[in-house]
């Protein structure tokens, strides 16, 4: 029988213990304070900011929310980034993708001071984490990494292959699976022989970006499987990059979509908050 990887209740372990934290950095005096800037009102990502808000609240951090028109030129989104850059009182930046396309995304978030980049998007935190030193990292795989560990999967030593190779999923999935002493395989658009490679893997995480693409011929007997796919599928349901029915019965854990990676984004997010 497998394990279903349970996210929600792992994530409510993190803000649970990131409350605590928080509590203990006020009694030292310490504060930490996240700034949420959404540009333009895209229904989903208001959700997402929504969500970024309660759950700095749930965990007793502060926020402050910068709503800024559709219309907002890059000169001013720059001003806000550059003035909060310099606020004592703010402690993370977070921008809201996806942009209006009038505005360069990579300015924007080259723009942000690394050392308030919560998203770990910025350069110098990526370059940080390809050579093993301290930063922020991009909270999707810090969260992989979480789920795999809260859920005694043991990482070292391990066939991992990361399916996608994104600046924000795959390729900081791989350095993270490589810190923790795993074999690395990346696979992409361009792999030849795709399912012979997925076929070795201990543990196999799924970011394409495409719905139910990956079924039990891409499994290894016995693998843990963790979708990071996020689709709505025709009956306006949530699905994720693994046909979780066809591959779940081959595996020995495996992530469902909801429930899975997703709640562990923000749980994340917050963890880089209080870091
Ligand atoms: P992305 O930027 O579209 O990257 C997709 C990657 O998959 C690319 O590297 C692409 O290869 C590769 N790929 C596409 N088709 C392939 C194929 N047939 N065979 C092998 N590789 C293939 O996507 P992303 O931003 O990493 O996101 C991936 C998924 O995760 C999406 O569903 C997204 O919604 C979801 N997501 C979820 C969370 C969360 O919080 N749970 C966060 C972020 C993303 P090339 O590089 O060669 O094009």
């Amino acid at each position: 029988m497998y394990q279903v990887i349970d996210g929600k209740k792992i994530s409510q372990e993190i803000k649970d213990e990131l409350r605590e934290k928080v509590l203990g950095l006020k009694a030292k005096g310490e504060r930490r304070c996240l700034a949420v800037i959404q540009v333009g009102n895209d229904p989903a990502s208001s959700v997402y900011v929504n969500n970024k808000k309660k759950a700095c609240a749930y965990i007793g951090m502060e926020s402050l929310s910068y709503e800024l028109p559709e219309d907002t030129t890059e000169g001013a989104l720059m001003e806000t980034i550059v003035e909060l850059n310099e606020r004592a009182d703010v402690s993370g930046i977070l921008v809201q993708l996806p942009l209006p396309r009038h505005i360069d995304e990579k300015k924007i978030l080259l723009a942000i001071a690394p050392e308030k980049d919560v998203d770990g998007f910025h350069p110098v935190n990526v370059g940080n984490l390809s050579i093993g030193r301290p930063g922020y990292v991009s909270c999707t795989p810090a969260g992989v990494i979480q789920l795999l560990k809260r859920s005694g999967v043991e990482i070292e030593g391990k066939e991992c292959v990361v399916l996608g190779r994104s600046n924000i999923v795959g390729k900081p999935m791989a350095m993270l699976l490589l810190q923790e002493n795993g074999t690395v395989t990346i696979c992409h658009s361009k792999t030849k022989n795709l399912k012979e490679i997925t076929k070795r893997a201990d543990i196999l995480v799924v970011a394409i970006g495409k719905p139910k693409f990956v079924d039990e011929s891409y499994v290894k007997e016995g693998a843990v499987v963790i979708d990071v796919g996020i689709h709505r599928n025709e009956d306006n349901k949530l699905c994720g990059d693994v046909d979780f029915e066809r591959v779940a019965p081959h595996t020995s854990a495996i992530t469902p979509v909801p429930g899975g990676v997703g709640p562990m984004t923000i749980a994340m997010l917050m963890s880089n908050c209080v870091m």
